[in-house]
């Protein structure tokens, strides 16, 4: 199975349907499908980057770029009152979908240290 055979590779390719709420030229964000909270989106680079564990050096913009775009949805979002940001990476990181992606959850206030 190659990187682009992950359900986000279809969401990128419109093949399987999305709430997309944001989409530029290196980046797509999308409602989860299973929410954790009353806002739960999560932003993805378009490049098919398995995992934080398997960026590269020239990576450094992009993941930049996304971050900043987390910011930005979550005003959009109006989070006013905070949100969480995680990302899991890999087994013991509880990562299920192997296509790097940024969780924004907001809406409720969430519990510290997480499970
Ligand atoms: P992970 O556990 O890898 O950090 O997060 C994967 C997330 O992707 C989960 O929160 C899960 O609900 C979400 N997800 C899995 N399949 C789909 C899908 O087909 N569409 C959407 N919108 N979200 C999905």
């Amino acid at each position: 199975m190659t990187n682009q055979d992950t359900i986000f590779g279809k969401i990128i390719r419109r093949e399987i349907p999305a709430d997309i709420v944001y989409e530029d030229d290196q980046t797509l964000a999308f409602r989860d499908v299973n929410p954790q909270a009353p806002t739960h989106i999560l932003v993805i680079p378009k490049k098919p980057i398995p995992k934080l564990a398997d960026a590269q050096a020239d990576d450094t913009q992009l993941l930049g770029h996304l971050l900043q775009t987390v910011r930005k949805i979550a005003e959009q979002e109006q989070l006013t009152n905070g949100y969480r940001v995680v990302i899991n990476t890999g087994n013991d990181g509880g990562q299920t979908v192997y296509h790097l992606h940024i969780h924004l959850l907001g809406g409720r206030a969430f519990a510290w240290p997480p499970g």
